[in-house]
């Protein structure tokens, strides 16, 4: 073969299986000789954070459990001054994308390790990159300081998430392994990883509905979230990942909702330019093959899960689509994104405008409903 790239692996032990959670972790924690745990966990996942670090006894020196969307600067501060006042030499976060940010965030400034035990399927546990909200602003970074250097991966963690936010993490989770198959930084491993990814979540998806204690489901809609931060992590983000930033800080869209509405439309985007890589995900999509392409395979499976079908259905105003529009638009061309098809304001508003209305194929006008 011909091509040419580059692969970076990052440093970071993964522990997976039913019951990790509470067998694994102290041991976890002596493995990366730490006495004195910051924990980060926020008030819906702090009792069960506290169960999971009572064998660690008094090792577990202060909490920080101020957690919210998009990890606000003021929680960053007032998790990493905990760590300071405490002198901790670990942080261990038990919950979703927010708590593992912020766990991050304290990473970044203190240079202290990050345990990580996930609670959904959003897969930021995976990455070395960084977020935090400052006054409605959001600011990303990469520093490898934050990539969790232990995950311990618990099935049995996530039987609590509800039917709709599990349906919602898992698609968030599939547009990171949909999205490594075009974006900037894809090559040959992160291939193997989003593919397989694509195809454990949509393996586990259906049982998971089914019956959200499913051990089995769980465990492969988990498998697929950590395939799917593994991919993100090395390939980066591409159209998509850059559309529902935009989308989702000017108008405070749910982060996993707005992955999951506007993932099928970027996907029916790329397909004409993806070649081979389109059937693949077709086949990881649609094992039976009954969809004619991997767009409506993914837009079959959102609509049996029942995920919210448009923008507008998760609170954005039809007045406001043409400005979206604009501000994706701006960032796309500002950034010159890498595409595997060129990107016109055109296609933009027609995405952004499709998007709005619901699932690839619904007619574009209608209420704001
Ligand atoms: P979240 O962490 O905000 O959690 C969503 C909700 O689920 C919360 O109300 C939480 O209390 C609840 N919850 C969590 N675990 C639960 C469980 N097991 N049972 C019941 N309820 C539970 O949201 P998220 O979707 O996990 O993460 C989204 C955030 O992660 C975003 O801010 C996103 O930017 C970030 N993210 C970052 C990266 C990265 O690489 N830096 C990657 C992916 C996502």
């Amino acid at each position: 073969m011909s091509a040419s790239f580059t692969h970076t692996a990052l440093g970071q032990r993964v522990v997976f299986g039913v019951g990790a959670a509470r067998a694994d972790l102290a041991a976890e924690v002596d493995r990366l000789g730490a006495t004195r745990v910051l924990l980060v966990a926020g008030q819906a996942e702090l009792d069960l954070a506290r169960g999971l670090a009572g064998p660690l006894g008094d090792r577990v020196v202060a909490t920080a459990d101020d957690v919210r969307r998009h990890v606000p600067v003021e929680c960053a501060e007032a998790a990493r001054a905990a760590a300071r006042e405490h002198r901790a030499d670990l942080v261990l976060s038990v919950g979703g994308g927010s708590t593992t940010g912020t766990a991050k965030a304290v990473a970044l400034t203190e240079r202290l390790p990050v345990l990580a035990v996930p609670t959904t399927y959003a897969g930021s546990e995976m990455t070395n990159v960084w977020g935090l909200t400052d006054a409605g602003r959001k600011t990303t970074g990469v520093d490898d300081a934050v990539a969790p250097r232990t995950v311990v991966y618990d099935p049995e963690l996530t039987v609590g998430l509800p039917p709709a936010l599990s349906a919602a993490s898992a698609l968030n989770a599939m547009a990171h392994c949909v999205e490594a198959v075009w974006a900037p930084g894809a090559n040959p491993v992160t291939d193997l990883v989003a593919y397989e990814g694509v195809a454990a979540l949509r393996r586990g998806l259906p049982g998971v509905l089914a019956d959200g204690a499913d051990l089995a489901a769980r465990s492969d809609v988990l498998l697929g979230a950590w395939l799917s931060g593994s991919a993100f992590a090395q390939a980066g983000s591409g159209l998509h990942h850059k559309t529902c930033h935009v989308l989702g800080g000017a108008y405070d869209l749910p982060h996993a909702e707005l992955h999951a509405v506007v993932l099928p439309h970027v996907l029916a985007f790329q397909l004409p330019a993806l070649g081979a890589r389109a059937e693949r995900l077709r086949a990881a999509l649609d094992p039976g093959g009954s969809s004619p392409d991997a767009a409506a395979a993914l837009a079959g499976l959102e609509d049996d899960l029942g995920v919210p079908a448009g923008l507008r259905d998760i609170g954005l105003a039809e007045a406001d689509v043409a400005e979206a529009a604009a501000l994706v638009a701006d960032v796309v061309a500002d950034r010159r994104i890498p595409n595997p098809r060129p990107v016109a304001r055109a296609d933009v508003a027609a995405l952004v405008r499709a998007a709005w209305a619901g699932r690839p194929g619904t007619p574009p006008t209608g209420g704001a409903g």
